[in-house]
């Protein structure tokens, strides 16, 4: 068994998206190629309501999977299609926008007075991008939570471990989507299909990701490099939390324009033209 080395590592980037919402992206535009068939990571984390109240209102999606993940606080969300609902604490929705969807995504007054959340988008192969959008809203009671030896938790949102299956299927990536924690002093070891692209998201805590002896902290993404067939995660005095994503990279051309991302420029030039003349939904 070769252990995965991390290829690169990143600290979130403070900016502003939507009408307003401090965030920290932790991968982005300029990485995108390397996360493949990963687009973006966003980590929204506030107790000021100014910082998150103006939220996401109406926009476009089409060509890419939107994956909102919420540890604190309340988003409400509606689009086009009639659809609405809330994300509270521990709850994911999975928003494969397919053809096309118009929505908006707006957190509220948070009971806790702190909103902590995260949403990364995958991409969509290409003969998948046209299909219909399809939402999988995932109930936090409905994660199933493995406790490993050690003290290990892992909550399977999606993916398959230890013979217990994550709620969110039927996807071209076969993604895996773990919140993982570690007591200090562990070593885990998780296995990881080579070619498949991973990578880890801190949310608390410090850890070695790989065997060099590097240590990571908190808001750090790490990409694994696609050589090996197990990552491997060192705590020393302290536990750790940490998101695990993995997926297989599609290897197609990317034209990406803010929420829409297709494989080229035309098709992105239709979208575009297709939202301007309200021709922009399909289904
Ligand atoms: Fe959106």
């Amino acid at each position: 068994m070769i252990v995965r080395k991390v290829q690169k590592s990143l600290h979130g980037v403070p900016t502003t998206e939507g009408a307003g919402v401090h965030l920290k992206r932790a991968f982005g535009y300029a990485e995108a190629p390397q996360f493949d068939p990963f687009l973006m990571l966003d980590d929204f984390h506030s107790s000021n309501p100014d910082e998150y109240l103006a939220g996401f209102p109406w926009h476009p999606h089409r060509g890419i999977e939107t994956i909102t993940y919420l540890l604190e606080g309340v988003v409400e969300h509606g689009d086009s299609m009639g659809n609405s609902g809330v994300i509270a604490a521990g709850d994911v929705q999975w928003m494969t926008a397919g053809s096309g969807i118009i929505h908006q995504e707006m957190p509220r007054e948070s009971p806790t007075g702190t909103i902590w959340g995260f949403q990364f988008w995958a991409n969509l192969p290409a003969a998948q991008k046209m299909i219909p959008p399809r939402y999988q809203e995932v109930k936090a009671a409905t994660i199933p939570e493995l406790l490993l030896a050690g003290g290990v938790t892992v909550k399977i949102i999606a993916g398959t471990l230890g013979g217990v299956r994550g709620p969110v299927t039927d996807l071209a990536i076969e993604p895996e989507m773990l919140d993982i924690s570690l007591p200090p002093d562990t070593v885990y070891e998780h296995p990881l299909p080579r070619g498949r692209t991973a990578f880890a998201y801190l949310l608390s805590g410090e850890a070695g990701f790989d065997d060099t002896g590097e240590i990571s902290r908190r808001e750090t993404v790490l990409l694994f490099d696609h050589g090996g067939d197990l990552v491997r995660v060192r705590t020393k005095g302290v536990p750790v939390r940490f998101l695990f994503v993995a997926g297989d990279p599609l290897g197609e051309p990317v034209a990406w324009g803010g929420p829409i991302v297709m494989n080229t420029r035309e098709e992105l030039r239709v979208a575009f033209d297709e939202y301007e003349k309200g021709t922009f939904i399909k289904s």
